[in-house]
């Protein structure tokens, strides 16, 4: 089984967000970069079906070196190599041209292991766009993945209130998320994998042009929450004044 992870790296989750140059760019100063979360369940359950049914893990980033300490950290999870396209992404779709331009001159991949989205930009459209631009089945918001006799899929997706079951062949495109594994089954390196990480292929490969479509003018945080105020529970009357006279909603 050839098995490929499209993997992001995002800012940590409990990273203070700030913008720079008036409010164009995102600052990354003083930030730590981690895996995509939903990209981790996926990383889980790669390495879950590369144990069960033998094959490769590659991880495929596009991004500049800065992304390569996170790619290490996914060999020293369990992949078996890594290829870093060199190009600091600007939007989602030249980013996807990057992608599916791999995945056409090196088409041997049975499963393409993606997140549902990535949590900095939340675009949630690379992996269904490089479906689109390889001509290969997709299936996002995957929360369950087994691989039947005779090699068909069957997948379990969240839907509102509920799951969908359904089916499909390889190669197949699938945005992993939460559920997806159980969280106590998420892998974290060891010092052995971390050592042998070091040793592992990293392929660094140049760009081809892509057109960037979109450009982001500018970031606004939400408005800072006002302060709280507590009242007591026996005090109605100035509950209803303070939601009258203040917060003027009744
Ligand atoms: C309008 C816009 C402007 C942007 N500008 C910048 C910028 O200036 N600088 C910058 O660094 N980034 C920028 N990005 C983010 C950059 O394009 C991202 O790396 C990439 O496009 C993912 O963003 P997304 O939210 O569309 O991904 P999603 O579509 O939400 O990602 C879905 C999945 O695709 C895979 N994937 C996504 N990105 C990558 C990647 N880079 N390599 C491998 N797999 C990937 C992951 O599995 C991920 O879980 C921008 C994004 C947008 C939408």
């Amino acid at each position: 089984m050839k098995i490929l992870l499209l993997m992001s790296s995002v800012p940590d989750t409990t990273s203070k967000i700030n913008f720079k140059d008036n409010n164009t760019k995102f600052d990354e100063a003083g930030i730590q970069f981690v895996i995509n979360p939903h990209d981790e369940f996926a990383l889980t359950k790669a390495m879950q079906i590369k144990e069960k049914h033998g094959g490769e893990l590659v991880v495929l980033n596009v991004g500049s070196a800065k992304t390569e300490p996170v790619i290490r950290k996914v060999l020293a999870i369990g992949a078996d190599r890594a290829v870093r396209i060199d190009l600091d992404p600007e939007d989602s779709y030249s980013t996807a041209v990057q992608i599916a331009d791999y995945i056409k001159k090196n088409d041997e991949f049975d499963l393409i292991f993606a997140g549902k989205e990535s949590i900095d930009y939340n675009g949630g459209m690379v992996h269904g766009m490089v479906a689109e631009m390889t001509g290969k089945h997709f299936v996002n918001a995957v929360i369950g993945l087994e691989i039947k006799d005779g090699g068909k899929l069957e997948i379990a997706r969240e839907i509102e209130g509920g799951k969908e079951i359904i089916e499909t062949t390889m190669p197949v495109i699938i945005g992993g998320q939460k559920g997806l594994v159980k969280e106590e089954e998420l892998r974290i390196p060891n010092m052995r994998g971390i050592m042998m990480a070091r040793k592992k292929p990293l392929e660094v490969i140049p760009p081809v042009d892509a057109e960037v479509r979109v450009k982001i003018e500018k970031f606004e945080k939400p408005p800072v929450k006002g302060s709280i105020k507590l009242i007591d529970k026996d005090n109605l009357d100035e509950l209803i004044d303070l939601l009258h006279n203040e917060a003027k909603v009744i």
